[in-house]
């Protein structure tokens, strides 16, 4: 095994294209609207360039490469807590061993099945299942939780996707991972300097670097071809960070010919139990937050951005025009809580309290379709098949239609107010599909739904 990510290289690159002339970022900046993506170089010369006009063009070719690749849908989902007892001392973490001593809980299947009721009474078909590491949480505890989640139905609802972020584990582990019907495996490496990952994390399974920045490959070797990576922002310096990812994406291009599905761009919140949290060792702001997100969707313009509700609600609302094109809502990081079952600690604290219902009628507010589509995965649209309709930029043919289908059916189930409200976007929006044959079937579908059908995707 070796260390991909090259901090030496890393390092030289930052240095060699210190403070970058305009013009430089400029030719950059309209090279990346071609939608091919950016090199390492060109990266580091737009992560060190300060200048705000620059800036407000690495914004805009952001929000129009996303648009471009996949219109204006941004797709919802939310976290299911189902542990916080943990074996390892991430510093930073509210869940670390020392901190969760005596309250600890590993939620069972009774628990588990009341915590997705709650979430599909709110219109939920996404959620990210979330684990701290413990030996209790082990494959044959996954699978039933797994089973659990799809075969709860509450109405006409029911969720359609689950993705995963736990802890790594084998290529047989994972193998059984990716029977039960996972959507994307995610794994954050939380920062890829060395130095301060080993001091971050001083004790547990996790302190191994090196089995950490290889769990991707080994649930791409067991067929998991749709992974998700990610930074914990605030650990280290976020250029280094975020060079680091586009090593970890071309490592995986060329290993497996396909890079991840998403990156995850989580920040530094408090959590109880951590000084570090409250106090990064390399803050981020709100400005840098959003230099981060476009240059990394200019950087990779194909793959998927998630952003969490661990950014208020007013800098999420700027940032999902940045590039981001998944984003949680409703969200509770405190097992047992979306069913008011709890007693225990949360993992960390979120900025963005507004429910689901609220997120959605803010974004149709904003111009954007929210989104509940899960048919990719389920049409075997994943890993290679879906960077190929990605890269080119038609997956948003099967993005906007979807997008719709599944909104029109949250808007009859769940809120039926706002669908009243919002008709007149709904019905440009599909005016919008260029296509007149997929208009024309989105059109049928829809009406079907408004008949009482369900689940219609393309
Ligand atoms: N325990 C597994 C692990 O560490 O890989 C599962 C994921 S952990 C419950 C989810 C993620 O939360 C971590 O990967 C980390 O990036 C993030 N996290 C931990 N502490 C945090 C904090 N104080 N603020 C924001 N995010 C945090
Ligand atoms: Fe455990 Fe994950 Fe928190 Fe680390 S980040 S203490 S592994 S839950």
């Amino acid at each position: 095994m070796r260390d991909f990510t090259n901090e030496d290289t890393i390092n030289d690159l930052l240095e060699k294209t210190k403070n970058p002339s305009s013009r430089l970022a400029e030719t950059i900046i309209q090279k990346s609207l071609k939608l091919k993506g950016i090199g390492p170089e060109e990266v580091a010369v737009l992560l060190n360039c300060e200048d705000g006009n620059v800036l407000n063009n690495v914004f805009s070719a952001a929000r129009q490469i996303k648009e471009s690749i996949y219109g204006n849908r941004l797709v919802l989902f939310a976290p299911l807590y189902l542990s916080n007892r943990c074996v390892n001392e991430c510093l930073y973490c509210g869940f670390r061993r020392k901190s969760v001593k005596t309250n600890g809980r590993v939620l069972t299947v009774k628990e588990v099945r009341d915590e997705v009721n709650a979430l599909i009474a709110q219109g939920h078909k996404r959620l990210l299942l979330v684990a701290a590491e413990d030996p209790t949480i082990d494959i044959d505890y996954l699978e039933k939780m797994i089973k659990t989640v799809y075969d709860t139905e509450v109405g006409h609802g029911s969720i359609k996707r689950v993705n995963i972020n736990v802890a790594p584990m084998d290529v047989k582990d994972f193998t059984r991972l990716k029977n039960t019907g996972i959507g994307t495996y995610q794994v954050f490496q939380e920062t890829y300097h060395r130095e301060s990952y080993t001091t971050l994390h001083p004790s547990g399974p996790k302190s191994d670097f090196m089995k950490r920045l290889y769990a991707c490959d080994l649930a791409q070797k067991a067929g998991i071809d749709d992974i998700g990576i990610g930074v914990l922002f605030g650990l280290y310096d976020y250029r280094f960070e975020v060079l680091a990812l586009l090593f970890h994406v071309k490592h995986l291009e060329n290993v497996f010919g396909v890079g991840p599905h998403t990156i995850s761009v989580p920040r530094l919140e408090p959590a109880h139990g951590s000084s570090i949290a409250s106090h990064p060792p390399y803050p981020v702001s709100d400005k840098e937050m959003k230099k981060i997100i476009a240059i990394l969707r200019i950087a990779v313009p194909y793959t998927g951005i998630i952003l969490s509700t661990r950014e208020n609600a007013t800098l999420r609302n700027e940032l999902f025009h940045l590039g981001v094109s998944q984003i949680s809502a409703g969200s509770k990081t405190v097992p047992g809580s979306y069913s008011g079952n709890t007693s225990a600690e949360g993992q960390f604290s979120i900025s963005d309290n507004r429910s689901l219902a609220e997120v959605i009628e803010d974004l149709a507010n904003m111009g954007f379709l929210p989104s509940f589509c899960t048919s990719c995965y389920r049409t075997g649209r994943t890993g290679e098949n879906f960077m190929e309709l990605a890269k080119p930029g038609e997956i948003k043919n099967f993005c906007q239609p979807n997008a719709l289908l599944t909104f029109e059916e949250y808007l009859l189930d769940y809120n039926p107010k706002l669908a009243q409200e919002i008709k007149d976007f709904l019905s440009s929006e599909v005016h919008k599909i260029p296509d007149q044959k997929v208009r024309e079937m989105t059109s049928k579908k829809l009406e079907s739904i408004v008949q009482g059908k369900r689940d219609l995707y393309f």
